[in-house]
């Protein structure tokens, strides 16, 4: 599905069957004489048709074509091996394209997963159908490598690339000063809450604090309109961070006390007893579902415990964590100036 949001810049949002997300949104802008398409939906055939007819009827010439991925996974960055060309300049961030180099990587999600209290069973069924696995791109790409502070050129939009870790580690958003536009990608959505993982490959060790810091960089920005990679269009990003803020103050509270009443829990146990937005028990949730929480409660943990609030020992071959009862007060950082 095509929208035109301003001349020469397009959303076109992609199917992705069987996931919760259910679409991505990608964007298109024409220059004079290249094209520029912002994220590119998962490698599957469905995103595949859907994409090549937008970009048919849009007029888009792949040849003439450059991309800018957000960050790594699948959903964003799954189709690019298939629509880039040999004169295509694909922008990505060096961190995460030394992941998409070496493949597989997603093979390391599992011993970090069974440390952190996930079920055997589970997680290699989980892991058998993981999306990096099975939607993600050929690991041949050649990247050109963008950091903080570079600007793409196309027409008459200028972007500057901003790095924003925290969703994935490399993530980085798009942001034109004079029209006032920020690409969002994941890192700040208007209808849903980011994913903040911490439960495997990644080597940066406070997620939560990434991204903590990542939504103050943005917050500074002057921005009229962001463009986020699901879900609708929005104009506030400084209230919308302000409330992911406060989303994930509630659930370091709640983490918190939830430890100050047991001896010490896994990050799994952790997750099957705090509140989510999904109908119906733990037991029933979906694997996938269980592996994100899990992910997101590892993360609050984590910043928990660099705070000195919680603490954390190997038992029976797995990871607890338990309450600082000297620390009764939490300092979480989660709170920004303006809130
Ligand atoms: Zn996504």
């Amino acid at each position: 599905m095509i929208d035109q949001i301003e001349t020469n810049l397009y959303k076109l949002e992609l199917p992705l069957p069987e996931n919760p997300l259910r679409s991505i949104n990608c964007y298109l802008i024409k220059g004079p004489e290249r094209f520029l398409l912002i994220d590119t939906g998962m490698n599957r055939k469905e995103c595949l048709k859907e994409i090549h007819g937008d970009l048919r009827r849009l007029g888009v010439d792949l040849n003439n074509t450059d991309f800018f991925i957000t960050h790594l996974h699948a959903d964003h960055i799954g189709l690019v091996s298939k629509l880039a060309t040999g004169n295509s300049r694909i922008y990505f961030n060096k961190i995460e394209a030394e992941h998409v180099k070496r493949q597989g990587f997603w093979k390391l999600a599992h011993p970090a997963s069974l440390a952190n209290g996930f079920p055997e069973k589970e997680i290699n069924r989980f892991l058998e159908e993981h999306p990096s696995r099975c939607y993600g791109p050929r690991a041949d790409i050649v990247f050109l490598l963008c950091a903080n502070g570079d600007d793409i050129k196309i027409g008459d939009y200028s972007l500057s690339c901003i790095e924003t870790p925290g969703h994935s580690p490399g993530h980085m958003c798009l942001y034109d000063a004079n029209k006032k536009i920020l690409f969002s990608g994941d890192h700040l959505l208007g209808d849903i809450t980011p994913n903040i993982s911490a439960l495997g490959i990644w080597n940066n060790e406070n997620p939560l604090m990434d991204y903590f810091r990542s939504l103050d960089r943005i917050y500074t920005l002057d921005v009229g309109m962001v463009l986020p990679g699901h879900g609708g269009l929005f104009n506030d990003h400084r209230q919308r961070i302000r409330e992911i803020k406060r989303h994930h103050q509630m659930r370091l509270d709640e983490v918190v006390s939830m430890l100050k009443d047991r001896r010490s829990l896994t990050p799994y146990e952790t997750a099957s007893r705090m509140t989510w937005d999904i109908n119906g028990k733990w037991t029933d949730f979906p694997v996938a579902q269980k592996w994100f929480a899990t992910g997101e409660a590892l993360a609050h943990l984590i910043f928990l415990r660099k705070r000195g609030i919680v603490n954390k020992e190997m038992l029976g071959g797995g990871w607890h964590y338990s309450h600082t009862s000297s620390r009764d007060t939490i300092k979480s950082g989660a709170e920004h100036d303006g809130m």
